[in-house]
């Protein structure tokens, strides 16, 4: 046998299970989103139309479909991060009706020098997060969300005098009028207080994030930010 012949056709094999690798370990599917949106009888909004909040799912190309969202748009699509996790989805949901906001998914969300933005908090009278979907692990995209939800919560707490608390009791804000540092000890304990139920969810994270993320969200003021580093990006905006 000619071992030149031999090592070309290893080398295409190898080639080819990397593609099929690649569309394998595609983290989440946009394309399934829109089909199942489309099963449950959401429809994209017409010119014109309007939702008072929004979900929009932009393409790779920058073609974007934007939907009324409302409390099943938003429970379907969220399921999609942790399609083997219930819990996370009803959870999510939980913390989107207490202060409901305008989700975006898109395949890029830009980059910074040293890392690429993979989630995104904004405000302008509504909340609005942004979710990077491309190239990023389902565990890491459940915690790209929980990590926008806190920068949500911190604006409620700093904001407003009194708040919900998670149990949904009225609670005076323990951080009303204050200016804090985005990520800074007040940001990690609101992130760890939002992410610490997930922590008992089943099929969520891996044995080895769990453990990481257990240490961390025990003591989030002293560890901060850069141990998620860790468990995959985490985004620093
Ligand atoms: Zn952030």
């Amino acid at each position: 046998m000619n071992m030149d012949i031999f090592f070309q056709g290893l080398f295409i094999v190898s080639v080819i299970a990397l593609i099929v690798s690649f569309f394998l370990d595609e983290p989440i599917s946009l394309k399934r989103i829109h089909k199942n949106l489309e099963e449950l009888g959401i429809k994209p909004l017409k010119k014109g139309e309007r939702s008072k909040y929004k979900l929009t799912i932009k393409g790779a190309k920058g073609e974007q479909v934007i939907y009324p969202l409302n409390q099943d748009a938003f429970y379907f699509t969220v399921a999609h991060f942790a399609p083997d996790c219930e819990a996370f989805a009803e959870y999510m949901l939980e913390l989107w009706c207490l202060t409901p906001f305008n989700l975006i998914l898109t395949t890029d969300l830009g980059e910074t020098k040293n890392t690429e933005t993979l989630g995104l908090w904004q405000w302008n009278g509504k909340h609005t997060i942004s979710i990077c979907t491309h190239d990023v692990e389902k565990e890491v995209l459940a915690l790209i969300l929980l990590h926008e939800i806190a920068h949500l919560r911190i604006h409620t707490l700093t904001n407003y005098a009194y708040a919900y608390n998670l149990a949904g009791k009225r609670i005076k804000s323990p951080y009303y009028g204050m200016n804090v540092k985005p990520h800074g000890p007040q940001f990690a304990s609101v992130f760890a207080e939002i992410s610490r139920p997930t922590l008992d969810m089943k099929n969520l994270y891996s044995n080895k994030q769990k453990r990481h993320l257990t240490n961390y969200f025990q003591s989030p003021k002293k560890v901060h930010l850069t141990p998620l580093t860790k468990c995959g990006n985490i985004p620093v905006y």
